[in-house]
């Protein structure tokens, strides 16, 4: 059993130095007996709520536009969605029970990681209570994911010529096929992917960088095989801003993912790749993705360390910046 109690004490002792993206709306769906957990949206919020999140940390989200959906996803597959035509082939492929509230929820996340982009490019790092639909594709939707959230509110920064480039770290169980499609041939966009190769998806089209791993290999080759990418991706494609899919299903009791990493392996996973970004002063965008727990407090505690290991590097960097602001010393 996680000790959720010692977490939320260690984090009770300071402010969060960085904003939530969150939408009560997120959890109101209702799919029924499927194993996608929405109610972790609402458990990580009122966890943070009861560390007295104050309410100038938390911004609500609203819903990506159709032409900002366009920026990324074909305008046929668009309409397709709002109007809920999909065919049946369409349908069983996202693996959800398609309904309006499912395009509300959809285009609300979409939002929601568009916002997280906007005030990491301003505080540094932005946490969003959501998002991380890698399985979207320009012209359908896969495995959960209707649109690509992520992969929109990359291009809009883009266009809005906010960033030049950007990276994306995929961290969930599942390859981000979606992600690495849209991507594809795009020079400005460095796409990561650590993920278990004997899982869905069966195809697994090209990122910048894949590093495919087996079921029950546990932490002692999936740190290693992270450390042996990062810093260095970093520091040679420099981003002007990094996503980071901090996907739960890696853990050990994860009900879909066979990767068997301890909470500790993925407290150190979230450690190389936040602490390593912010060492270098990349603003970083955090989304959740999967994470399929039998006991959905396991997927929380997972979510909730990685809020620990953000908040710890935010504090550390503020208190160098702190340091570096004071007047220089007189000699003599
Ligand atoms: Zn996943």
């Amino acid at each position: 059993m996680v000790d959720l109690k010692g977490i939320f004490s260690r984090l009770r002792r300071t402010r969060f130095p960085f904003k939530f993206v969150y939408s009560d709306a997120y959890w109101m769906l209702d799919l029924g007996a499927h194993v996608f957990p929405i109610v972790k949206y609402r458990l990580i919020y009122e966890a943070l709520l009861s560390e007295g999140i104050r309410k100038e940390n938390l911004l609500t989200p609203q819903p990506a536009s159709e032409s900002e959906l366009e920026l990324v996803h074909t305008p046929r597959y668009v309409k397709k969605i709002m109007q809920g035509k999909l065919s049946q082939a369409e349908m069983l492929a996202l693996e959800l029970p398609f309904c309006p509230e499912c395009v509300d929820f959809a285009c609300l996340t979409v939002g929601g990681t568009i916002q997280a982009a906007e005030q990491a490019l301003e505080d540094g790092l932005c946490f969003h209570i959501g998002g991380g639909f890698h399985h979207a594709f320009r012209d359908h939707g896969e495995g959960f994911c209707i649109f690509n959230d992520v992969a929109v509110s990359l291009e809009k920064m883009k266009r809005e010529g906010r960033i030049q480039r950007a990276m994306i770290v995929d961290c969930d169980v599942h390859q981000g096929n979606g992600t690495a499609v849209i991507f594809s041939g795009k020079d400005y966009v460095y796409t990561f992917s650590i993920h278990q190769m004997d899982l869905y998806p069966a195809q697994k089209p090209h990122s910048s960088l894949d590093v495919g791993l087996w079921a029950g290999d546990g932490d002692d080759k999936y740190l290693p095989a992270l450390e042996e990418h990062f810093p260095r991706i970093y520091e040679d494609f420099q981003p002007d801003l990094v996503y980071y899919l901090a996907g739960a299903d890696p853990l050990e009791s994860d009900q879909l993912g066979g990767l068997r990493i301890s909470h500790a392996g993925l407290t150190e996973r979230d450690r190389i790749v936040i602490t390593n970004a912010r060492r270098l002063g990349l603003p970083l965008v955090i989304v959740l993705a999967g994470g399929y727990t039998p006991d959905i407090t396991d997927t929380v505690a997972v979510h909730m360390h990685t809020i620990e290991v953000a908040r710890k590097a935010e504090l550390r960097g503020a208190s160098l910046f702190r340091r570096e602001k004071q007047p220089p010393r007189r000699p003599g």
